[in-house]
């Protein structure tokens, strides 16, 4: 037993050393992307636990996910809603379902809301966006984060005017040449675009979100070890990282031969979250479902390696299945009711307690606008 400890206690101060590093290259990284011996595996999840108690405590934010319309412009090589996906049914919630689980959430005291779609830059769209914002912010008191792709600056001012304060967009990847190869090459798939955009959400004021997928054809692990430089780079105060998961109606279903294995996906994602919880300490950290699919007990995985926040689903479960990013997506037929008593249950299964009622801002945010020179 002593011997263990002393061993973990070696491994943890090595990551530690690396990660201190003012030089940190992404072949340093690496290896922690790798680590696989249970020794390993759990020295960096004893650090990173270390880390999150410290910086933001052992506390899980739940943010209700409201998947409120399929309809999308896009082509991602990855994505189930892609346009050209003819077997889904496009749909749009109406405001009184949206409403209904804003309610849902504020009964619940989950602290926010998030309002996920398609990529969709219709005027029409975009007015429905700001109005629903707005009923919801002066009915309840829910913080509000909105996941509609990209959009243009003026687009992004009208919805935090609305009221929405944070704004998730992932990068996908941080290496432009895998970013082609993994959307179509046309004006709409471009890498400095959803770059630009990050760029002027953060000027607008918003907490700003991103992530990438593990485990995609063509990604390195070198390319992952990047995205979390990347992160680092861009001062994103919310992660939202998942394991990519085959949908059948994909051009990238069966590149099995090109990918991390899947078996491999959810461990190294959660070698990814400690790392990025050990290295950029209070920011925010999803568990997200995708963690789920691969493993029954992937997100409470991943609260152990750092995560702090969980986005329960409270789209209504007749849409569900018109919204399947991914397939095998769990709890498709499950109401919000029962979300919310399994999960109770398995986040208090690991020890965390639930901030709720909170909003449960990133204090990476504050600490971050604080120190801006403007
Ligand atoms: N249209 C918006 C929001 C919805 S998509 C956008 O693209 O930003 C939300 C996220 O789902 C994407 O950012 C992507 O990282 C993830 N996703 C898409 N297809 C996936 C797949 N096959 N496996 C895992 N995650 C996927
Ligand atoms: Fe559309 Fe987002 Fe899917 Fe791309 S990832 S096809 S933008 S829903």
């Amino acid at each position: 037993m002593y011997i263990y400890i002393m061993k973990s206690e070696r491994i943890q101060q090595d990551i530690m050393k690396i990660l201190s590093s003012p030089f940190l290259k992404k072949e340093d990284i690496v290896p922690i992307l790798k680590m696989e011996t249970k020794e390993e595996m759990e020295a960096l999840q004893s650090l990173a636990m270390k880390v999150k108690q410290k910086e933001v405590g052992r506390v899980v934010y739940f943010r209700g996910l409201v998947e409120f319309s399929n309809v999308c412009r896009k082509n991602c090589f990855y994505c189930g809603l892609r346009k050209d996906n003819k077997a889904v049914n496009r749909f749009r919630l109406n405001e009184e379902e949206i409403l209904h689980a804003a309610a849902f959430a504020y009964q619940n005291r989950y602290g926010s809301l998030v309002l996920q779609s398609g990529e969709n830059q219709s005027e029409e769209h975009i007015d429905f966006v700001c109005r629903i914002v707005q009923q919801i912010k002066s009915k309840f008191d829910l913080g509000i984060t909105l996941s509609c792709g990209e959009q243009t600056e003026e687009t992004y001012r009208r919805f935090f005017e609305s009221g929405a304060h944070r704004y998730l967009l992932r990068i996908e990847t941080s290496s432009p040449q895998l970013y082609r190869k993994w959307h179509p090459d046309d004006r709409m798939h471009r890498f400095e675009t959803r770059l630009n955009c990050l760029g002027v959400l953060k000027k607008i004021g918003f907490q700003v979100g991103s992530g990438s997928m593990v485990g995609v054809p063509f990604q390195t692990y070198e390319d992952i070890a990047g995205d979390i430089l990347f992160l680092r780079d861009m001062e994103i105060d919310m992660m939202g990282i998942g394991p990519f998961i085959e949908h059948s109606n994909t051009p990238f279903h069966q590149l099995n031969a090109y990918s991390i294995p899947q078996a491999e996906r959810l461990d190294v994602t959660l070698r990814m979250i400690a790392v990025l919880r050990i290295l950029l300490k209070d920011v925010n950290i999803a568990s997200t479902t995708a963690m789920q699919v691969l493993d029954r007990f992937g997100r409470e995985k991943g609260f152990l390696f750092g995560a702090n926040v969980i986005m329960p689903n409270l789209t209504p479960s007749i849409y569900r299945k018109d919204y399947q990013l991914y397939e095998n997506k769990p709890c498709l037929d499950e109401d919000a009711t029962q979300c919310n008593n399994c999960l109770e249950v398995r986040i208090a299964s690991v020890g965390e307690t639930i901030g709720y009622g909170e909003w449960g801002d990133p204090l990476h945010f504050f600490r971050r606008v604080n120190s801006s020179p403007l």
